[in-house]
């Protein structure tokens, strides 16, 4: 008989964080886990980090995930971070239920994180249990992949194992580890950890780490600390335009959760917007509306200047002239921001050139949304094929579709001053436009199934439909629809 045995799981660790970043965390070890069993293992990404996926699939890999095994190179720490959440700054917060294993070289030659996220309190744990439910982490699971495959920066999931202890919510939930991967975890709170403590050598120390990592060319700068900030203010404009191409409401921008890498990370309250509605929010503690959908650039801006305010002490010779100079490269921001979401609407809306007015036009299409009750990923979607002469299906989205119709003749227009071919700019914009988003009532779904009935089914279905979100498959026209009476807004909750 041929039995095969998998090779034990290796990582080809190298942990410069670790190494050279002493002061900046707590070494520690994740809680051990009665019964670690895979709820999701992401064979994808495996191969993209250069790991053996069969060799993970198995009881020790599930060990691994759970973090009753630490497997060998890693060196598991809580990082120190300190953040404004909502407004208010604690300082501090840092990996109060998560730990970094270490760091990988992906297929591609990019460093990647390893962290695993509910593996048990740390130093930074304060009232908390350390630990995470099984529907928030595959939310994050989910939502990771959506937003991958809808080419937006962000961190993904290895993998999502169930520990077979409860975690104490408002009831008791079926624990779960997340297996996280990032390009890295430190965030604007990193920076705000130190600069609390006016601790300028490590700031130094952190902003020349961000350097070498993440933003190599702004070391050839002649300020290179100013550099560095005008490369995170660029990726985060892109990150935010990003979001609001597709309709993501993170919910919880705090500075603790904007990655100076530029990745969306921490999938908390978050979710997709099914009616265009510039104030929605879905988080049940946004009571203010901070998050709201059309307020995230103004946030993204705002943690920026937090951001920039860290680095006033290294960005020039003097205080002054830093704050002059930190001041000037945020003022830009809206700016930066508005040159991203504008190329990526053109684009939605089918347009290859850049004309004067084009931000009028994106503009008017969202006042004849506003108050329609207009399916925001369908709106889009059924552009390209008003675009190549059937409009029923886009109108048929609006209450009132009045606006939109006389906004769809100067679209016409706008388009018959462009050279593409009809039919290649509706391929184009298929391609651009999502049918598959991960709607709310199918994530809600997916989750208490596999929490209440422990059944994975309609997560896995859900899961392989977003991520691919371009083509149309027969069958799952369920998918791409709002919730058949969804009178009730949406919330989500932050018991994560
Ligand atoms: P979050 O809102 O999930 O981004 O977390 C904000 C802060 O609270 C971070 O410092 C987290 O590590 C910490 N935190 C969140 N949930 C828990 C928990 N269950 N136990 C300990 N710390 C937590
Ligand atoms: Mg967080």
């Amino acid at each position: 008989m041929n039995i095969h045995t998998p090779a034990a799981p290796h990582f080809n660790f190298d942990n410069t964080y670790a190494r050279d970043l002493e002061g900046f965390y707590a070494p520690w070890k994740a809680d051990p886990v009665p019964e670690p069993k895979f709820l999701a293992f992401n064979h994808d990404l495996a191969s993209q980090l250069g790991l053996d996926g069969d060799a993970l699939k198995t009881d020790t890999g599930a060990a691994i995930f759970a973090g009753n095994t630490t497997p060998e190179g890693a060196s598991p720490l809580a990082q120190a971070y300190a953040g404004h959440q909502f407004g208010g700054f604690t300082p501090q917060l840092g990996d109060g239920r998560a730990l970094l294993l270490g760091e990988l070289i992906d297929q591609q030659g990019n460093r990647r994180d390893l962290q695993l996220k509910g593996s048990g309190r740390t130093p930074f744990s304060r009232g908390g249990d350390g630990k995470a439910a099984v529907g928030p982490v595959l939310r994050e699971y989910l939502m990771g992949e959506a937003m991958h495959a809808l080419g937006i920066p962000t961190t993904r999931a290895l993998a999502a194992v169930s520990t077979g202890e409860p975690v104490m919510r408002e009831a008791p939930l079926p624990g779960a580890v997340l297996t996280r991967v990032a390009a890295s975890h430190i965030r604007v709170g990193t920076f705000q950890f130190f600069a609390v403590r006016k601790d300028w050598p490590k700031i130094k120390q952190l902003a020349d780490y961000v350097i070498d990592r993440h933003y190599p060319e702004a070391r050839n700068d002649e300020s290179p600390y100013l550099a560095l900030f005008k490369a995170v203010a660029e990726a985060q404009a892109r990150l935010v335009a990003g979001w609001m191409h597709i309709g993501f409401i993170h919910g919880v921008m705090n500075t603790d959760n904007m990655s100076i890498s530029g990745e969306t990370i921490d999938y908390g309250p978050c979710a997709f917007m099914d009616h265009y509605a510039p104030n929605t929010v879905f988080s049940s503690i946004d009571a203010q509306g901070r998050y709201a959908y059309a307020n995230q650039p103004v946030i993204a801006r705002w943690n920026l200047t937090r951001f920039a305010e860290t680095l006033l002490s290294i960005a020039a010779p003097d205080t002054d002239r830093a704050t002059e100079l930190l001041t000037e490269a945020v003022n830009t921001f809206p700016e930066t921001y508005l040159r991203h979401w504008l190329a990526g609407m053109r684009t939605k809306i089918g347009l290859t050139t850049e004309l004067d007015g084009d931000l009028e036009l994106v503009n008017e299409l969202f006042a004849a949304m506003d108050g329609q009750n207009a399916d925001y990923a369908n709106v889009f979607r059924q552009l390209s094929k008003a675009s190549i002469g059937d409009e029923t299906p886009a109108r048929a989205l609006f209450s009132d579709d009045t606006a939109f119709t006389q906004w769809l003749e100067v679209w016409r227009i706008r388009l018959a001053s462009e050279d593409l071919s009809p039919q290649d700019r509706a391929i184009a914009m298929d391609r651009i436009n999502p049918l598959y988003i991960p709607r709310n009532h199918k994530v809600e779904e997916a989750l208490s199934a596999a929490t209440e009935s422990d059944d994975l089914a309609p997560f896995n279905a859900l899961l392989a439909v977003v991520r691919a979100p371009y083509v149309e498959v027969e069958g799952q026209q369920l998918y791409a629809e709002p919730a058949p009476n969804d009178d009730t807004p949406y919330q989500t909750f932050c018991g994560t």
